[in-house]
């Protein structure tokens, strides 16, 4: 048998499906799950689908102490045709072996690993809501397994891979949020792990949210970590802004994570022959822009909402109010765009659609 033969065994038991209108985000789990298992003498080996299960590990897996696990977010989306199809997810392959080289975690085979995605999601199609805005989230994850308390990296691992049908982000259509400039806490630091999709990114993340959730903001702007000046991203996502009918989103800088939806607003505004500056940009900037009222909309861009409008945006005692708190032209423009390409009703014509 190669070593990219995927073993299966069914799971005789399947659970009860949840109604497509009552999915919510990551709160219930397919039937199967992928595992692959790495040590140093094999390297990667035994994939297999197996019934979804609890993992069993020793209390001194490296993961749990020290964090060292990368993982990965994309979709499987049905269209009205019933075919399912994945979006980019050559690039989600890509970002986690960028984040596994960071982390010191071992390569893992982009192309057999997209394979693998298929087949899992091939088992478990059925999983795949149908209702509108619907989608099957796609969680591949690498976690380090060697029972030891030293600090180093492990020797072995395992790659997973968990399915999640989730429910329409915007129930009601594409709506802005109220977002929170963050002074206190910070995401990322150039040098550090922010351009890793890394849990201790988003270990740290959870105190500021906390804290804004209170006030009633959806997320936190992030600033950079060092001067607090220059605008990062939007809660979990990339953020962009329009200025003078030009877009701005924040230059790629090692601690803002390269989402696969950023680059797919990029090249979409290129296309349509819109200039996007991939720049520094401080918050005083786009306070100046805002009282000359120059600043015409901002969004976040990610797997998750696909756009996020912001409405609001509060720094340092100061609220403003963008585009009238509603979807700015260009923010819906994406939006119907990219989900057009994702759910098969757009041409799709950079070929994202697997
Ligand atoms: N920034 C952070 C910190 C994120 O977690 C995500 C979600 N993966 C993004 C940006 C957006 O990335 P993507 O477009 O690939 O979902």
């Amino acid at each position: 048998m190669s070593e990219y033969t995927i073993t299966y065994i069914k799971n005789e038991q399947p659970k009860e499906k949840p109604q497509s209108d009552q999915l919510s985000f990551g709160k219930y789990f397919t039937d199967h799950m992928f595992i692959q298992d790495y040590n140093p003498e094999k390297g990667w080996h035994n994939p297999r689908i197996v019934p979804y299960q609890p993992l069993v590990l020793d209390p001194a897996a490296i993961v749990f102490h020290y964090g060292q696990t990368v993982f990965e977010g994309l979709k499987a989306y049905r269209t009205k045709r019933d075919k399912i199809q994945l979006f980019r997810p050559d690039k989600n392959m890509e970002r986690l072996n960028r984040s596994n080289d960071r982390m010191c975690i071992p390569e893992i085979d982009e192309e057999f690993a997209i394979d693998a995605i298929k087949h899992l999601v091939h088992i478990d199609q059925e999983w795949v809501p149908n209702a509108p805005g619907t989608s099957l989230y796609i969680r591949p994850f690498v976690i380090s397994t060697e029972p030891y308390l030293g600090v180093s990296p492990s020797a072995t691992y395992q790659f997973i891979v968990i399915l999640s049908p989730v429910g329409a982000y915007y129930e009601e259509g594409i709506n802005p949020v109220k977002i929170a400039v963050e002074n206190q806490f910070v995401r990322a630091v150039k040098g550090g792990t922010g351009e890793a999709k890394t849990a201790g990114n988003y270990a740290s993340s959870l105190k500021a949210q906390e804290q804004v959730a209170d006030e009633g903001y959806a997320q936190v702007l992030w600033l950079d970590g060092v001067e607090k000046k220059y605008i990062e991203e939007v809660g979990s996502m990339n953020v962009f802004f329009k200025i003078n009918g030009e877009i701005v989103t924040p230059a790629l800088n090692g601690s803002i994570l390269e989402g696969v939806t950023r680059n797919s607003v990029i090249e979409l505004l290129k296309h349509w022959d819109i200039t996007v500056n991939e720049r520094k940009i401080t918050m005083d900037e786009l306070y100046d822009h805002y009282q000359k009222g120059e600043l015409e909309e901002a969004f976040g861009s990610g797997t998750a909402a696909v756009i996020s409008p912001v409405g609001e945006l509060a720094w340092e005692g100061k609220k403003m109010h963008i585009n009238n708190g509603e979807t700015g032209e260009i923010a819906k423009k994406l939006y119907d765009t990219l989900t057009g390409i994702q759910y098969g009703e757009e041409k799709d014509p950079f070929n994202w659609i697997v």
